[in-house]
């Protein structure tokens, strides 16, 4: 197995990544989107050769977990058929874009995507977690998901390139925005950064600006079409049934179908108040092999006896969610530590019995 396993990059489809279950192999949608002919062959792959679940990334990106080593080639040769990956492994490492989920054909978002899509030669080699945010829809809407290099609205409407990490960016004349996220990814290669938003160093002249970026609107949440997958999780089989049309995936864990959805849709939030959409819970024990403790169940049944956001992760490494919650249990030697806010723990050594006492779930 281990001959798969590159530590410390970002898994794609030809870099998978050894995990508690088998490997993880990541599909990186090109602008976020799947029709519905890769949406049903998604499906039968994730059946086929992984463990009939599909996951939704922080980055829009979609997961089959559960492959077996033997099985990947088949799989990567399936995707790479249908469109879901780049036949060039570079290309595909290189291509970490985040667009604005609600783009349509021919807009700003969508133009600049598709030529820096088509420009995916031209970047240097980048840290594997190193990506663009394409964000140029009427009013930013990405503004609290990461990304190193970044096209947005400033307060005028117009767009700018702006630095993660930096306050303001730079007016980007039309036509060049590709030209510039490129030309600033390569001068971030040859200072030899990590991740932009702790590169201390001055930017170039050209790339410094006094641009701020517009107020973001709000994040697409379930309720109309928006579909909401709990936990970021999906039964293949689930959505194979749900589908009538491609979708957009987006940074929230919210599907969003690009045409009218069936009537009855199993698995999926569509109640904007639903208890669930408050909660963070990471894969947990089985499926991590740094678990401590099975999480996901607990999450579910926990959730509407909490109060604000819950997060329940199955180690210290809370990778569901970087920002405190109201209340996070975390996994320590089969147990869980109950921690209110961004303190310490208030209670520890917690055994699955006392939480769900302790929130009055039966
Ligand atoms: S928080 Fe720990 S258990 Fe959960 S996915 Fe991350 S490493 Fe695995």
């Amino acid at each position: 197995m281990s001959g798969f396993t590159v530590r410390g990059w970002c898994p794609d489809a030809w870099r998978p990544m050894e995990s508690g279950d088998g490997l993880l192999v990541r599909i990186k949608p090109r602008l976020g989107r799947v029709d519905r002919d890769q949406a049903l062959a998604l499906c039968r792959l994730a059946q086929t050769y992984g463990n009939g679940l599909i996951d939704l990334t922080r980055r829009a990106n979609l997961q089959i977990r559960g492959v077996s080593e033997a099985g990947w080639p088949a799989l990567v040769a399936e995707l790479v058929a249908h469109g879901l990956a780049d036949p060039d492994a570079a290309r595909e490492a290189r291509r970490n874009i985040l667009i604005a989920p609600d783009w349509t054909a021919g807009d700003d978002s969508h133009r600049i995507a598709c030529d820096l899509i088509a420009r995916m030669g031209e970047l240097p080699p980048l840290p594997g977690k190193v990506g663009f945010v394409i964000d140029a829809g009427h009013a930013p809407i990405l503004n609290r998901e990461p990304g190193d290099f970044r096209i947005e609205r400033n307060m005028s409407g117009d767009l700018i390139l702006r630095a993660e990490g930096r306050e303001c960016g730079v007016s980007v004349p039309f036509g060049l925005e590709a030209d510039r996220l490129i030309a600033l990814a390569q001068w971030f290669s040859q200072s030899g950064a990590a991740r932009m938003a702790r590169h201390g160093a001055s930017l170039p002249d050209w790339a410094e600006g006094t641009q701020h970026p517009a107020p973001a609107r709000p994040a697409i949440a379930p309720g109309g079409a928006a579909l909401g997958v709990p936990f970021g999780r999906i039964e293949a089989a689930h959505l194979s049934r749900a589908i009538t049309s491609g979708f957009r995936i987006t940074p929230w864990r919210v599907l969003l179908p690009e045409g009218p959805g069936p009537a009855s849709l199993p698995g999926f939030i569509t109640d904007p108040s639903s208890p669930l959409l408050r909660v963070d819970a990471c894969p947990g024990a089985p499926a991590c092999p740094q678990a401590e403790v099975e999480t996901r169940d607990l999450a579910r049944r926990l959730a509407p006896a909490v109060k604000g956001r819950l997060h329940v992760s199955g180690c210290a490494k809370l990778c569901a969610r970087s920002a405190p919650a109201d209340i996070t249990l975390t996994g320590r030697n089969g147990r869980f530590d109950l921690t209110t806010g961004a303190g310490p723990p208030a209670l520890t050594d917690l055994d699955p019995a006392a939480v769900f006492a302790h929130f009055g779930v039966a």
